[in-house]
């Protein structure tokens, strides 16, 4: 027998899990699964959780905003229990170093009319607000291996401080504090589950042959019957398919394009509108699940779970993996105020950022400037060399040492290793698809971690609005902030969007 569900999860990240978390809270049955061995173990692991408001559009900036009041409240939020130990934000500030992308009249234009609190310090207070920094403008960052890297500055800068900017201490916590919360609200979970397949009833099923996966599907005969198109064709469907507990549609309505919906005592109601069929999504260890409603949150390997959908093709904004390194360094002396954490730097005008950590040291990362190639993925993401390399690391530390050149550079590498998936625009893809039932919460291109709450809530709106039988495409969903009561247009996230006027990088 399969196991019925109102909407499957694909994907325990942190949107995932915060999909996973408001769609249980508005009464639905959700099953959450992910391939790992628990929540967050995927990109979300990896990031520097940094939660800043400098965006290039209005629309990111009251996002983030917005967002990190539910970071603030996190316990009420997700309303956990005293004890449960929970991801912390520290509210250590932020600076954003003068740089053509950001340019300050914008954000501060932004800063004011939403109401977030910022100062700027020119190039003479820079220093005194934060230890060993040097001012000196580098404009265009240059690669670290040319002369050019180490001419002298050619004037100064200064920087718009956001002090309640920071930064979540500890990401995959944080997941594991929404899947629990999911949990608390009625979701169930599956860990160590990869999907496998998917299909919409009357589709027919398509196998996962990626490498090192062909040998989980195939035990369910699925490899094994695939068609020209990378389809196994319907005939998988026509009897009986050997899969556990599973009917051909002589016997089983759902297959037989009637719209019954498994589990619902009213099929009339909001969900029941949207499907006309029903998702079956095959996990490795055979277990078919079934629902209406299925939401692709798998991150780096969102392209996978699109493919097996058959979803994608009319999306005009695409996604890719893009590999990442974030590096660990004592923070040099002064950075940290005696009584707490220096501010997280975002700097453009060398090409990284970094933010401090509550043990002393810092992470730095980068801002993919154009002096550098970037580490596309071209194979499968499970294959990408989790090690990090002595060439990005004194490239990114040796950056952060021109700012602060008190900064000592460890002599062997130490940090992490991430992917995660780079929309068209760097702005990520929320929105139904058009496949009934399909959703998409994919290409956060590296900047959507502080967004986490909202996503879950964006995606429970969209849904919804599916349900009423509002075309978000014609009708564009709208969500009113909480904290600002602007209206947030949601056809910002959306897959057919000509690309966004942003920065073109990771931040958005
Ligand atoms: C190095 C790095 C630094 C970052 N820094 C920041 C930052 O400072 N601030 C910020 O806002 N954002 C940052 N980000 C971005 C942010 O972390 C991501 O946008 C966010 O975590 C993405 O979450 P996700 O749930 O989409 O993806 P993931 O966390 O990757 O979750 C996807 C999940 O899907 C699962 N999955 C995949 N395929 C299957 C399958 N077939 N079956 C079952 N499960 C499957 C995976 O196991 C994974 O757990 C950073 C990202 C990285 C990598």
């Amino acid at each position: 027998m399969a196991t019925t569900a109102d909407a499957i999860i694909i994907g325990a990240g942190l949107v995932g899990t915060s999909t996973a978390y408001q769609l249980a809270r508005t009464g639905r049955r959700v099953i959450l699964c992910d391939q790992k061995a628990g929540p967050g173990y995927g990109s979300s692991s990896a990031s520097s959780g940094i939660i800043r408001f400098e965006y290039t559009l209005a629309t990111s900036v009251i996002v983030a905003w917005e967002a990190s009041h539910d970071w603030a409240n996190l316990r009420d939020y997700l309303a956990a229990p005293a004890t449960e130990p929970l991801a912390q934000f520290h509210r250590c500030g932020k600076i954003m170093i003068d740089c053509p992308a950001f340019p300050r009249d914008l954000l501060q234009n932004y800063f004011e009319s939403i109401g977030i609190e910022y100062e700027y310090w020119d190039a003479a207070e820079l220093p005194k607000r934060i230890g060993g920094l040097d001012p000196g403008r580098h404009y265009p960052p240059k690669p670290i291996d040319a002369p050019e890297f180490w001419d002298d500055p050619t004037g100064q800068l200064g920087a718009i401080y956001t002090p309640q900017a920071g930064f979540i201490d500890d990401p995959r916590l944080a997941c594991e504090n929404f899947a629990d919360a999911a949990v608390r609200a009625g979701a169930e979970v599956r860990y160590r589950a990869p999907v496998v397949g998917l299909a919409r009833a009357g589709d027919g099923y398509q196998a996962d042959y990626r490498a090192g996966r062909a040998g989980q599907a195939s035990p369910t005969g699925w490899a094994d019957q695939v068609g020209p198109n990378g389809r196994v064709g319907n005939t998988g469907l026509s009897g009986d398919t050997g899969l556990p507990g599973h009917r051909g549609p002589a016997g089983d309505t759902r297959l037989s394009g009637q719209p019954e919906l498994p589990g619902r005592t009213n099929p009339g109601d909001g969900i029941g509108q949207i499907a006309s069929g029903v998702w079956q999504v095959l996990l490795s260890s055979g277990e078919l699940l079934e629902a209406p409603l299925v939401v692709n949150a798998a991150g780096p390997w969102s392209p996978e779970i699109n493919r097996l959908a058959g979803a994608g093709g009319e999306f005009s904004i695409t996604t890719r993996p893009l590999r990442q390194e974030v590096h660990s360094v004592p923070a040099p002396a002064g950075f940290n105020p005696p009584d707490g954490l220096g501010p997280a730097v975002a700097d453009q005008d060398l090409g990284y950022y970094l933010r401090p950590e509550p043990s002393g040291g810092l992470l730095i990362g980068g801002t993919e400037p154009d002096c550098d190639a970037l580490d596309w993925v071209e194979g499968p993401v499970d294959a990408v060399n989790m090690n990090r390399t002595a060439e990005l690391f004194e490239k990114q530390v040796t950056r952060a040492a021109r700012r602060f050149p008190g900064l000592a550079i460890p002599p062997r590498p130490a940090g992490v290793v991430g992917v995660y998936d780079v929309a068209t625009d760097w702005t990520p893809i929320y929105d139904k698809t058009d496949l009934p039932g399909f959703f998409v919460a994919i290409g956060t291109s590296g900047n959507q971690f502080k967004n986490g709450p909202l996503i879950g809530e964006f995606i429970s709106a969209l849904i919804e609005a599916d349900g009423r039988g509002q075309d978000h495409d014609v009708v564009p969903v709208r969500y009113t902030g909480r904290v600002t009561g602007r209206q947030i247009d949601l056809s910002l996230y959306s897959r057919l969007r000509q690309p966004a006027a942003n920065s073109g990088t990771v931040a958005g």
